[in-house]
């Protein structure tokens, strides 16, 4: 057991070693299948196939911004330590910067939590989750085009408030522990929220269209979980016609296809070189804190 000291705070950490075979028994999960839309304004939406639902954003990081701005105001006013010159922080910046982490902290430890707790959720009554890809990544990549900068950093704010990526992340280590299966919709070939998950029509919704509402069949549903379920029929393959089928995708990662190889160098390396692809176009109005879906 080791015990730390970090930002004014004590950690024990103790490390056990568990059989795997009771690990997966010791996490219950269902057979049922899952699609999720990952996004802004709810953070979560799901369906399968005869529920459907909505997780609203918690927005921690919005809620503690008046005390956020108030604290590093606050630390600004006071000397900060300036190695070149040779100056040394003063105790009440040292102070300050304590409170700044501390809140820090706080943000991540209730949005870790959080994360926790609704990919339990998710997990529990499904070992199959379909969800669409999406670039983190490169969408919070700073933008540094005139204007839009600040309008993107918003955009980024909420991005990672939600901690798409770290949902993701999640998702796929609780479905490894249940050998379950994760799976990766590829966004601009089935474009989940500009398709109608009842025929299939396509058409362009702009990022304020809160609805789903289909010309051609006229099918009605929330935006989010109408592309939850374009991405649910593209898995279970009833609208295959859009892309590429199901069994020719080589961008889905399944756990439990790939989890006996999966420390081969050949697997890192595709890992890392998906990692790296540019996908433009996955955000399409920077001005909008709402991210496009394709
Ligand atoms: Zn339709």
């Amino acid at each position: 057991m080791d015990i730390l000291y970090r930002n004014g705070k004590w950690y024990a950490s103790i490390v056990l070693e568990i059989d795997q075979d009771l690990l997966k028994n010791s996490r219950e999960t269902d057979t049922g299948i899952i699609a999720i839309d990952l996004g802004c304004n709810d953070a979560i939406a799901w369906t399968n196939g005869v529920e459907n639902g909505l997780v609203p954003a918690p927005r921690f990081l919005r809620k503690v911004d008046a005390e956020n701005k108030r604290l590093s105001k606050a630390k600004h006013r006071k000397r900060s330590p300036n190695f070149k010159k040779k100056i040394k922080a003063s105790r009440r910046w040292k102070k300050a910067q304590k409170q700044v982490s501390r809140l820090n902290r706080k943000v991540a430890n209730q949005r870790q939590n959080w994360v926790h707790h609704e990919t339990t959720r998710i997990i529990s009554g499904n070992s199959t989750v379909v969800t669409e890809k999406l670039e983190v990544k490169n969408m919070s990549a700073k933008a540094y085009i005139g204007k839009y900068k600040k309008q993107k950093s918003g955009l980024n704010k909420s991005i990672l408030d939600v901690g798409m990526g770290m949902i993701k992340d999640v998702l796929k280590a609780k479905l490894d522990d249940v050998g379950g299966k994760y799976f990766e919709v590829p966004t601009r070939k089935v474009k989940p929220s500009q398709t109608c998950p009842k025929c299939g029509h396509q058409e362009k919704k702009t990022l304020d269209q809160r609805v789903h509402l289909c010309l051609n069949c006229g099918y009605t549903q929330q935006r989010d979980i109408a592309a939850a379920e374009v991405m649910l029929a593209w898995y279970s393959n009833n609208l295959q016609e859009l892309g590429t089928s199901f069994s020719d995708v080589d961008s889905c990662i399944s756990t439990s296809h790939t989890r006996k190889t999966a420390g081969s160098m050949k697997q890192i390396g595709r890992a890392k070189r998906q990692k790296s692809q540019v996908i433009p176009g996955d955000v399409e109005t920077p001005g909008s804190n709402e991210v496009s879906q394709g």
